[in-house]
């Protein structure tokens, strides 16, 4: 046994997003660990973060944030935490005038080119004749062309990619175009994982759930800085951008961010102000990309409803790693310093700098902490 006192708390965690909460949740729970949890915002659930506005509507203060998983591990996981509302999220997208289904799916080609196409094959034939399926998918531009050809990549990705990126879509990796799907059927749900369902009284509460074990304690309104050298600690969870860790001495890593413009109008009787969720904007000389209606994805029902304009930006709190091949270089090299570190994990989005939904995450930090466990108590890790 070593001499040393038991540091005051065993882990400190750095974010009360899905990464750090996860983490922090199985840590006191499964290894009877004292954690400590810092964010620097007033409110836990990270950008998941979800609250009633002043005119009473459930709102998403970072975004519209939907839950969709195919990791039944996952599913099972959060479960715990709340009970679930099916949802299947729709969008729409305004191109030619028109309110299409996107993802591009058998509705959408009937509809913009005022065809009757029946089957799945005369679908896939129509995508062949336009498609070119030799390119060789280097980048997101590649990535729709090589399915769908040019003339639908222009109308649904080129304008809207370039908006919320600030880069054209040959700029940036293929994986990012690559999240929507092409579709020959009549599926016009814009996931396609076999598990959609939002947190039934929101993630806010569903956060609240997961932190409030007696073996965690949380200091919200704190940076790491406050309390790295005045509290004992044992090891280390950082979820915020690694980059800033690291005192940016390989310069910043590039983050897009978003200026959520919300907006309330009266719905007499209870009705909706849109005709689907959300509603895109390809088109490069509208300036924002998509309006969401909160009440389509919580089911609230209330006699006034807000949407969220999306006005993407530089500048502003870190939303989207960029995935471009120089962005992935600059981040091994940050990546290297971390593996040096044997006393700090770092998990997430930012810590990672990878695009992950929150299913993602979470599935990463369960990992993390199965190898937490595994180096703790063999045993019980076995039976994780
Ligand atoms: P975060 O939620 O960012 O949490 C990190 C926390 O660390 C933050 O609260 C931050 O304040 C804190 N922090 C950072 N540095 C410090 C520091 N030095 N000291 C103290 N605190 C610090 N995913 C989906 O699955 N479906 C969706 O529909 C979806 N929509 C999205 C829409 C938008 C606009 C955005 C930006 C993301 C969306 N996501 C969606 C992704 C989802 O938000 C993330 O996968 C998830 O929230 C990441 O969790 P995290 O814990 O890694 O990071
Ligand atoms: N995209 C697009 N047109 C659309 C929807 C998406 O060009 O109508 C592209 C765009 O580059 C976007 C990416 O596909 O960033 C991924 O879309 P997703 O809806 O998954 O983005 P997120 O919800 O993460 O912002």
């Amino acid at each position: 046994m070593s001499g040393r006192p038991r540091p005051e708390f065993d882990t400190l965690v750095v974010g009360a997003g899905f990464a750090g909460s996860v983490l922090a949740e199985r840590l006191a729970s499964q290894l009877g660990q004292r954690v400590l949890v810092v964010d620097r915002r007033d409110h836990i659930a990270g950008n998941a973060y979800d609250y009633v506005d002043e005119h009473g509507v459930l709102c998403h203060r970072y975004g519209p944030h939907i839950f969709h998983t195919r990791s039944e591990k996952v599913w099972r996981y959060l479960s715990a935490f709340t009970e679930w509302r099916p949802y299947e999220h729709r969008v729409l997208a305004e191109v030619d005038g028109q309110l299409l289904p996107i993802p591009i799916n058998r509705m959408t080609v009937n509809r913009l080119y005022g065809l009757s196409l029946r089957t799945d094959e005369q679908v896939q034939a129509f995508y062949d004749e336009r498609a070119e399926p030799s390119r060789y998918v280097a980048n997101s531009e590649d990535a729709v062309v090589a399915k769908v050809g040019w003339e639908l990549y222009v109308k649904f990705f080129r304008g809207y990619t370039r908006k919320h990126w600030g880069l054209d879509p040959s700029q940036l990796a293929a994986s990012v175009t690559s999240r929507i799907p092409v579709r020959t059927s009549e599926d016009d749900r814009y996931f396609s994982d076999p598990f959609q369902n939002m947190p039934l009284e929101g993630y806010t509460r569903m956060f609240e759930r997961m932190l409030a074990h007696p073996g965690i304690t949380v200091r919200l309104r704190t940076e790491l800085a406050d309390v790295s050298h005045e509290v004992e600690f044992g090891r280390m969870v950082y979820t915020g951008p690694i980059d800033a860790y690291f005192g940016h001495r390989f310069g910043h890593l590039p983050y897009r961010s978003i200026e959520f413009e919300h907006r309330t109008l009266p719905t007499p009787g209870g009705g909706l102000l849109q005709p689907a969720a959300t509603i895109n904007q390809p088109d490069e000389d509208v300036p924002h990309t998509r309006v969401t209606e909160y009440r389509h994805l919580t089911g609230q029902r209330h006699h006034c409803s807000t949407v969220a304009i999306d006005h993407p930006c530089a500048e502003g709190d870190p939303y989207y790693p960029v995935p471009r091949p120089e962005n992935r270089e600059r981040y091994l090299r940050y990546q290297a310093l971390a593996s040096e570190l044997p006393g700090v994990s770092f998990v997430g989005r930012l810590a990672r700098y990878q695009y992950l939904n929150m299913d993602q995450v979470v599935g990463q930090a369960l990992g993390v902490f199965e190898r937490f466990a595994a180096d703790a108590q063999p045993a019980l890790a076995a039976s994780l």
